[in-house]
């Protein structure tokens, strides 16, 4: 179905690495196939592998050869519309750092519900890792564990219910707190 009546990409049209199943460190996955005058996946990039040619409507083209995983690009962009992968994080799942604006944030080690680019639930992952930095505007990045075979299609997460309450435990932080208690730690 066509990504404007749905709103929902086309994994097979975004560009991967070749024999991205294969790898062991994590890698962009740039779904942002709207064009608008947008950048700041560009000018963030400090490895330059990210680039717009010409005309600032068109879209992003990435080197993965000159990418490093620092993940800046996915908590800069304001489309939400960067992840990063790793198709093999361990022996048995995969680990996407994803984009995460709701509040209250997730916690390490937290077991969660994985939700799929069409919003239905996929069973449960765990968050490994929050990371919040100056160099990601307000936009933390959340790493969750996954089966392997789902890589591609979580896109978010969502608490597990437990006895009638719902939603991550709010820690009573701004952000700007967690920031400097992360930054701490
Ligand atoms: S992950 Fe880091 S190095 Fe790779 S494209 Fe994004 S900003 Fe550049
Ligand atoms: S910053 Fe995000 S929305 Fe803007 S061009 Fe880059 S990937 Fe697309």
């Amino acid at each position: 179905m066509d990504y404007k009546k749905t709103g929902i990409i086309d994994i097979n049209k975004v560009v991967l690495p070749q024999n991205w199943e294969e790898l062991t460190r994590f890698f962009p996955v740039i779904e942002c196939i709207e064009k608008i005058p947008c950048n700041p996946c560009s000018w963030c990039c400090p490895k330059e592998a990210i680039t717009i040619q010409g005309d600032i409507t068109n879209l992003p083209e990435i080197d993965f050869d000159k990418c490093t995983g620092c993940a800046i690009c996915a908590g800069k962009c304001p489309g939400l519309a960067i992840f990063l992968v790793n198709p093999n994080f361990d022996e048995q799942y995969s680990a996407i750092i994803m984009p995460y604006e709701f509040r209250p944030l997730p916690v390490e080690n937290q077991k969660v519900t994985l939700i799929d680019r069409h919003g239905n639930e996929r069973g449960n992952g765990e968050v490994v890792k929050i990371r919040l930095s100056s160099a990601f505007e307000k936009t933390p990045l959340v790493t969750v564990k996954v089966p392997k075979e789902l890589i591609m299609e979580i896109r978010h997460i969502r608490a597990i219910k437990k006895s009638g309450k719902s939603g991550f435990r709010d820690s009573g932080k701004t952000w700007e707190e967690q920031l400097a208690q992360q930054v701490a730690n």
